[in-house]
């Protein structure tokens, strides 16, 4: 019996401290089932918090509350298929912390969502947000639902589904719902019409929406903007006075983020050199990379819900490498990685191997692309080569520029306006870098080793900071 592996003990049952690596190693049992991407999220921010708690051992009580989401709406979805079949699926709102504001965050479409997966989500948000320094409060939430494959008769009849029992829950000062993996513009619209026809009334319940009914400037555009504006600022820091100017990318994914994070990539000067999907990834042979016409194209094969590999080779100059191959170990050269697919999409040996490829500058377009094992690859560098090491931006900081512009987008509709494109990329600008400097002044207040403070640590503690203060208060 004594050989039998114990399972993971859930964290806000533990008594002592967490060692930085995985719960598979910890002793201790629990009542409550195991929960893998909110148990490594979760360790992740808490590794980092020792030096902030022996400064403040007072917080130690806030991060044992703020771990454990204030309500979870667990629900069911039935809908009817075009064969006039009863479906059904599981759906969640994980509505986590509304200490600075109403709850806010995404919703995922995707056969992989559980409730382990909208915990980390959720908890990942309400840090990000904060370090936004808008007034939003974090959540998450979605459902097993599969659009890929569905006519959109039927994600319009599952999401109406959805949205009927969903509205009893949110509202434009409750929680404020957007888009996240496979939940976009398409499943939005159905979503505002038919908590609109339920509540009869117009307001700013959900962001991310159509120009045309309340969206803003720049939402689409601005988490994959975000992530360029926030890397831009590691690089000008680390010495590289022209920016993305002749810098090689790698980018995983080929969503909305990826698309839009490429295209500023190109704008600034740098070439773009992968993309993938869940089925492998498309990787430059050459040392042109991709064009602005090759990212419309993969526009267009997402948007009809189409893999990535229908794009072909472009005369030789593209190759599709499949069983869900990842672009690290593929691209031969490059400076910065851009994980922006999902989660866990490097680990140490992919971090290994990019900077053995020359890569110093990785950020999370996703959320926790990186595995605990990637990060501490790229924070030993840190540590031993200062700023020639690796500068790695964690998602909750490098990709908070999504969200924001979600809360710039509450703004216009409660002020019934619309701002100018200019105006809004202006803000997402000040915003990214602020954020990006309260993560580096905050690091190098805690983060222990050598001349480059951890914008890891930086972004938890800081993030952290302020829910805490706003919980307390
Ligand atoms: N899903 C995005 C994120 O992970 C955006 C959330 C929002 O705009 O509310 O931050």
């Amino acid at each position: 019996a004594s050989k039998r592996p114990q399972r993971p003990p859930h964290s806000c049952l533990r008594t002592t401290s967490i060692p930085l690596h995985p719960a598979h190693i910890l002793p201790a049992m629990s009542n409550l089932p195991s929960e893998p991407e909110f148990e490594q999220a979760l360790h992740e921010v808490e590794s980092t918090l020792a030096p902030f708690f022996e400064k403040y051992p007072e917080y130690k009580k806030a991060f044992e509350i703020i771990q454990i989401p204030e309500r979870i709406i667990q629900f069911r979805v039935v809908w009817e298929d075009d064969k006039h079949q009863a479906q059904v699926n599981r759906a969640y709102r994980v509505q986590y912390n509304s200490a600075l504001g109403p709850y806010k965050g995404g919703l995922r479409l995707h056969p992989t969502v559980n409730l382990s997966i909208l915990k980390f989500l959720g908890f990942e948000q309400t840090f990000k947000n904060a370090l936004t320094g808008l007034s939003m409060g974090g959540g998450k939430g979605g459902s097993d639902f599969d659009p890929k494959g569905k006519s959109d008769a039927e994600v319009r009849r599952f999401v109406k589904a959805f949205a009927t029992e969903l509205s009893r829950h949110i509202g434009a000062d409750t929680d404020i719902p957007a888009g996240d993996i496979g939940f976009s513009t398409r499943e939005g619209g159905f979503l505002f019409g038919q908590y609109k026809a339920i509540r009869n009334e117009w307001v700013g319940m959900m962001t991310g929406k159509a120009l045309d009914w309340g969206g803003s400037h720049v939402r689409p555009e601005a988490t994959g903007y975000g992530v360029v504006y926030y890397v831009e600022h590691m690089l000008r820091a680390a010495g590289e006075a022209d920016g993305f100017k002749g810098k090689k990318v790698a980018i995983s994914g080929s969503g909305q983020v990826a698309q839009w994070a490429a295209l500023k990539c190109m704008e600034l000067g740098a070439t773009v050199l992968s993309f993938s999907d869940s089925k492998g990834a498309l990787i430059a042979t050459g040392e042109e990379g991709f064009s602005k016409e090759d990212v419309q194209k993969i526009y267009e094969i997402k948007y009809a819900r189409k893999e990535l590999e229908t794009f072909g080779d472009k005369g030789g100059s593209l190759k599709f490498h499949k069983d869900a191959a990842r672009p690290w170990k593929l691209v031969p050269a490059y400076d910065v990685a851009l994980p922006c697919a999902t989660q866990n999409e490097m680990d140490a040996s992919d971090a290994e191997e990019a900077l053995k490829r020359g890569c110093r500058f990785v950020a999370e377009g996703s959320n926790m692309g990186c595995d605990q094992g990637a990060i501490d690859v790229m924070e030993k560098s840190r540590k031993t080569k200062g700023k020639q090491g690796c500068w790695y931006g964690p998602g909750k900081a490098a990709n908070s520029g999504g969200v924001a512009v979600s809360g710039l987008e509450m703004a216009q509709n409660s002020q019934r306006l619309q701002w100018k494109p200019e105006e809004v990329d202006q803000k997402l600008k000040d915003i990214m870098l602020d954020c990006y400097t309260l993560c580096y002044e905050t690091g190098k207040e805690f983060s222990d080793g050598g001349e480059l403070p951890s914008l890891c640590q930086g972004a938890n503690i800081a993030g952290f900071k302020k829910v805490a203060d706003a919980c307390k208060q």
